[in-house]
């Protein structure tokens, strides 16, 4: 059947480079290209945009990020059973795919690429997990990406759009929604990927704020959140009562009731909170 890049159907791709998927890189491709295509086009316009994709397998979401017209896509793969697969996608489309083999979490491709940058992936859960938690931390803000396009499992997509009150609300919630605007933009069963997965998945669209939604210093609002998500049942005067002697006072001068528990308190909250913890900080500085 005729492609729309003409290059190969992804099932003669894996079978012509034996590409079995292997648990252990979490591989679970998909092999349609409209779908790789309506992922391209959740990350938004991507002409004059360059594209990081983390875990490319076989391309088809590689393919799909070249014909929504990104203008240059990096492309970071640790299993090399996959470069003539992509080194085929580089020949149709020259100049405009640049493949680096080797470990996502290892490699710093920055030099390969020129802002505005967007990153999309469908990588291995854990490790998907683990990028977005550096991504949302840089050492400075606005970080070197524009937008973040992630598949994760669905349970872990609602973590991170999660609102006070819900189940899933804690410090992932807080950690992207303090810096990032945060949605699902797709929902996936099991079936859209071979060899299906045993859980359902979900693609994550984060757009960066040019500044965060509440002023806070990062460490802190950290420090702060692990704690009370460390101890979501108990009340935040107990659970936070190692962050300083006073901290009923913070939590009064955040107008938090102390009483309150982690899953209740909403971000402007705990950054309310951060910043009263960092005042007593530079006082008891100023008075040594
Ligand atoms: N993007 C392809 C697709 O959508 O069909 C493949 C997705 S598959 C879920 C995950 C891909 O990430 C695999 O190709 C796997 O080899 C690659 N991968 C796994 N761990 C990686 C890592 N640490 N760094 C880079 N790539 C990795």
């Amino acid at each position: 059947m005729a492609t729309l890049d003409g290059l190969p159907p992804l099932r003669e791709v894996i079978a012509e480079h034996g590409l079995s998927a292997r648990k252990a890189l979490g591989q679970n491709f998909i092999l349609d290209l409209n779908l790789t295509a309506r992922i391209a086009r959740a990350a938004g316009d991507l002409t004059g945009t360059d594209v990081l994709e983390i875990g490319p397998g076989p391309g088809g979401l590689t393919r799909g990020l070249l014909l929504e017209g990104a203008r240059h896509v990096v492309a970071v793969e640790k299993d090399a059973r996959c470069l003539p697969a992509l080194a085929r996608i580089a020949e149709r489309y020259p100049g405009r795919l640049t493949v680096v083999q080797g470990d996502a979490l290892e490699i710093d491709p920055a030099a390969h690429l020129t802002p505005p940058v967007r990153i999309v992936a469908n990588l291995p859960y854990n490790v998907g997990t683990e990028l977005l938690i550096r991504w949302l931390t840089p050492s400075l803000w606005p970080p070197f990406w524009s937008t973040l396009t992630l598949m994760f499992q669905k349970e872990v997509a609602h973590r991170i759009v999660a609102r006070p009150g819900d189940e899933a609300y804690g410090r992932l919630a807080i950690l992207a929604q303090w810096r990032t605007a945060p949605r699902i933009v797709l929902e996936l069963p099991p079936q859209a990927f071979v060899p299906p997965p045993k859980v359902s998945s979900a693609v994550v669209h984060l757009e960066a704020l040019p500044r965060p939604r509440f002023p806070a210093r990062a460490a802190t609002l950290e420090r702060v959140t692990a704690a009370a998500f460390g101890q979501r049942r108990k009340m935040l005067r107990s659970s936070l009562r190692g962050l300083s002697p006073d901290i009923e006072a913070h939590l009064a001068a955040a107008g938090i009731p102390p009483t309150e528990r982690a899953e209740q308190v909403g971000l402007e909250a705990f950054c309310a909170l951060a910043r009263s913890l960092d005042g007593e900080a530079a006082d008891q500085e100023r008075d040594r």
